[in-house]
């Protein structure tokens, strides 16, 4: 059996711009600079010293490679690592640390950690994601307190900085959407991603309390954990891998990067083998999401 790791795109460097200019490129380059994509227009540069991948754009006379406008532009890292690196990170569960990918790949750790938050970004949704839910469909809404561990919680009233909360909101056998509640509530956090036309399940929790029409909830209080398809176990289901990455892989998530570990772990979700996607297409799915669009996974029920 031939490993997925033995695939020319991770190894050479010519073969890892084809990989990355095919998922980019569907329809041959298209000029960054003037928007040309007249193939006749668009000449590949050659030679012993030219940076692979270079082309001239014969209407503006610009050069340009497919990492222009993309997670890629500005790095030296080789094409290779990168895609070896997506790769690892589409096929870990929980992720996997910026010192794991530094020890996989070589080079420095600011390297590694610079990398790793490219490729959280280019997993997120895209700006024209639309909001979760819709007509006939049951979304669970649910949220979690992100506590460290008891361990290493420092006490005293220096410390008693709030819990991080995040807030998920996942379509029965769909898309799953998280976010760090920072200053805004969950009202607002619903108002915001939530198709009004969806059936809403969550637990007893108050703050779901204003939601009156198609609510309904499971009193977690009286132990009542699900009640025909009334749970919210999926959201439990993945805030414990998410858990389990903050305790196991990466230790420590700052505030300020919490949205793009999210926008991880939702991407691995949203992109399972349960929908027939196994690692090696979640990593083009990463790719295509390098510049902002990412390439649409119908669900399949
Ligand atoms: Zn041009």
């Amino acid at each position: 059996m031939n490993s997925n790791l033995n695939a020319p795109h991770f190894k050479d460097e010519q073969a890892a711009y084809a990989y990355v200019e095919a998922w980019l490129w569907p329809n041959g380059p298209v000029c960054p600079h003037c928007g040309n994509c007249d193939q006749g227009r668009i000449t590949r540069l050659n030679g012993k010293s030219t940076r692979p991948g270079l082309r001239k754009c014969n209407e503006c006379r610009k050069q340009f490679t497919v990492k222009v406008g993309t997670i890629f532009e500005d790095s030296h890292a080789p094409m290779t690592h990168w895609l070896q690196a997506i790769y690892l990170m589409c096929s870990s569960k929980k992720g996997i640390s910026t010192r794991q990918l530094q020890r996989m790949l070589g080079g420095s750790m600011k390297t590694a950690w610079f990398m790793g938050h490219r490729i959280r970004h280019a997993m997120a949704p895209p700006a024209t994601a639309g909001k979760i839910g819709g007509e006939g469909v049951t979304v669970e809404a649910d949220e979690t307190y992100l506590s460290k561990s008891p361990k290493t919680r420092k006490t005293g009233p220096l410390h008693a900085k709030p819990d991080r909360q995040v807030f998920s909101l996942v379509e029965r056998g769909g898309n799953l959407r998280s976010m760090y509640l920072d200053d805004r509530n969950v009202r607002g956090a619903l108002v915001e991603h939530l198709d009004e036309r969806s059936r809403l399940v969550t637990d007893g929790s108050n703050m779901y309390k204003f939601q009156v029409d198609k609510h309904e909830s499971v009193d977690h209080s009286k132990r009542e954990w699900a009640r025909g398809d009334v749970h919210t176990n999926t959201l439990e289901n993945f805030f414990s891998i998410f858990k389990r990455g903050l305790v196991g892989t990466y230790q420590h998530m700052s505030r300020k990067h919490l949205h793009r570990y999210l926008s991880e772990f939702d991407f691995r979700v949203n992109n399972r083998a349960k929908l027939g996607i196994n690692a090696v297409e979640r990593t083009a799915i990463a790719v295509t999401g390098a510049r902002g669009k990412r390439l649409q996974y119908k669900t399949a029920h």
